[in-house]
C-alpha cells in the first residue's frame, strides 16, 4: 500500500548505527552527533530554572509560524558575528536545519527539475529530495572544491532548481569551499536562477584555519536582497540536538512561500524550546560552550589520526578538516567499507560505510568516521580494533 516514493527509500544506515553505539563497550565512530559528555545540562539548568520563576504559561501556548521573536533576536544579534548579516524578520526558526532543506525542497521543487549535489553529500538530504519529483545529480567534489566547469554546465543545460551545498566541514567529508569559488557559485546562481541550499550546521566548529564567508553574505553583498541563496543553520552540534532547533535564512523574494510550507507541516517549532535556546544565547553562555566544543574536537580528530598513523599505516588515507566531526577514509580500492564494518561490529567498534553517502556509483572503498565521542583512549582502541578487522579481509 505504500507510494512508490516512500517504499523505495531506505531507512539511514547512519540512524541504524546509532543503536549499535549505545550498546556498551562499543566505541561509536559512525554517529555525527555532538558528544553527549559536552551537553551543557548546568546552563540548561539554570536557564530552565530561571524560565520556570516567572510567568511562563505562553510558553506551553502555541506560537507563531515564523519562530519567537526573541529567539529571532537573539540569533540575528549572535550570528552578526559569524556567517550571516540578517536582521530578525529574515530568519525563520526550523526544527533542526533538516526541516529547513525540506521546506526548501517543497517550496522549489517540481517534476523535471534538477537538484545538484555534491558527491559525496549528506545522506539524509538525500532521503529528503528522494520524497521530491526532482531527480539528483552529483559534482564531482574533491580537495580542490567542486568541479564549477560540470556545475556552470549543468545549469546552462536548464533544469537546474537546487544546488545543494555543506561549504564547510562537510557531512561526510569534512571538505570546506574556498571563498573563491563561493563567489563562482554564488555568481553563477544569480546568472542561471538557480536556489543555493547553503546547510551550515558544522560553520561555528572551526578549529584551524581562516573562516570563510557564508555563499549567502556573497551574494548578499554582490546583489542585495534579490540574490537566491537560502542559508541555514542549526543547534544541534553547538548546544542541543534533542531540542530540535535550527534556523533559515532566505531572501525577501522567498520568505512567505517557506513560511506557508512551514504552517502547512507544523505550525511552528517547540516555544519552550525556543525560549530555552533564546536565553541561552542571551546569557552569553554560549560562546564559551563553541569555544570549548572546538578545543575539545580538536583534540578528538588528532587523537583518532594518531590512532590511525599508529595501527592502520598505510592501509587507509583520510582528509585533516579543519573544523567539524568528520574524517573521510579510502582503504585499498579492493576492500569493501561495508564488509569491513560487518567484521568491525564483531569488534564492538562501529562507523559509516562511505557508499551511504552517494547518489550513485558509490566508492565501496570509503568510509566515514566521527571523532566527537572519542578520547584518547578509545581512540587508539578504535584504531586497534578496525585493524584487527581488517587484517581478516587482506
Ligand atoms: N545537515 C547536515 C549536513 C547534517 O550533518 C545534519 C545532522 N547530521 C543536519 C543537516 C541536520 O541537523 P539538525 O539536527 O539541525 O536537523
Amino acid at each position: 500500500m505504500l507510494s512508490k516514493k516512500s517504499a523505495g527509500i531506505k531507512s539511514s544506515a547512519v540512524r541504524e548505527l546509532l543503536k549499535f553505539s549505545k550498546i556498551p563497550g562499543v566505541i561509536s565512530l559512525a554517529g555525527g552527533i555532538p558528544a553527549t559528555d559536552l551537553i551543557d545540562v548546568e546552563g540548561i539548568d539554570t536557564i530552565l530554572r530561571d524560565i520556570l520563576s516567572r510567568e511562563h504559561r505562553n510558553l506551553f501556548q502555541y506560537s507563531v509560524t515564523e519562530g519567537e521573536e526573541h529567539l529571532r533576536e537573539q540569533l540575528s544579534r549572535w550570528n552578526k558575528g559569524h556567517n550571516l548579516d540578517v536582521d530578525a524578520e529574515s530568519i525563520i526558526i526550523t526544527n533542526g536545519s533538516q526541516q529547513a532543506i525540506d521546506l526548501l525542497a517543497r517550496v522549489f521543487l517540481e517534476k523535471g527539475d534538477k537538484v545538484l549535489v555534491e558527491r559525496p553529500t549528506y545522506l539524509a538530504a538525500l532521503q529528503l529530495f528522494g520524497y521530491s519529483d526532482a531527480t539528483v545529480d552529483e559534482l564531482q567534489y574533491d580537495a580542490e572544491g567542486i568541479d564549477l566547469n560540470q556545475l556552470e554546465q549543468a545549469m546552462a543545460a536548464g533544469g537546474v532548481k537546487i544546488v545543494y551545498l555543506t561549504p564547510n566541514f562537510a557531512n561526510p567529508t569534512g571538505g570546506t569551499i574556498s571563498y573563491e569559488q563561493r563567489v563562482t557559485i554564488a555568481k553563477l546562481a544569480q546568472r542561471y536562477r538557480a536556489v543555493i541550499i547553503e546547510d551550515d550546521p558544522y560553520g561555528h566548529l572551526r578549529f584551524s584555519g581562516s573562516p570563510v564567508p557564508s555563499i549567502y553574505s556573497i551574494a548578499q553583498s554582490l546583489f542585495g536582497k534579490d540574490h537566491t541563496v537560502c542559508y541555514m543553520s542549526s543547534f544541534s552540534k553547538i548546544f542541543s540536538p534533542g531540542l530540535r532547533l535550527g534556523w533559515l535564512a532566505v531572501p525577501e523574494q522567498f520568505h512567505m512561500a517557506t513560511v506557508v510550507a512551514k504552517q502547512a507541516l507544523d505550525l511552528h517549532t517547540s516555544t519552550l524550546n525556543q525560549s530555552i535556546a533564546a536565553h541561552y544565547l542571551e546569557s552569553g553562555r554560549i560562546n564559551e560552550r563553541v569555544e570549548m566544543l572546538k578545543a575539545t574536537y580538536k583534540d578528538r580528530r588528532d587523537y583518532l589520526i594518531e590512532s590511525l598513523h599508529e595501527y592502520l599505516g598505510d592501509d587507509i588515507t583520510w582528509n585533516t578538516p579543519d573544523g567539524g566531526m568528520f574524517l573521510w577514509c579510502h582503504l585499498a580500492e579492493n576492500i569493501d567499507a561495508s564488509q569491513l564494518l560487518q567484521e568491525c561490529i564483531k569488534e564492538n567498534v562501529v562507523f559509516v560505510p562511505g557508499e551511504v553517502f552517494f547518489a550513485r556509483n558509490p566508492q565501496k572503498n570509503s568510509l566515514r568516521l566521527s571523532y566527537s565521542m572519542l578520547n584518547n583512549d578509545n581512540a587508539r582502541e578504535a584504531g586497534i580494533r578496525i585493524a584487527r578487522a581488517l587484517s581478516r579481509l587482506k
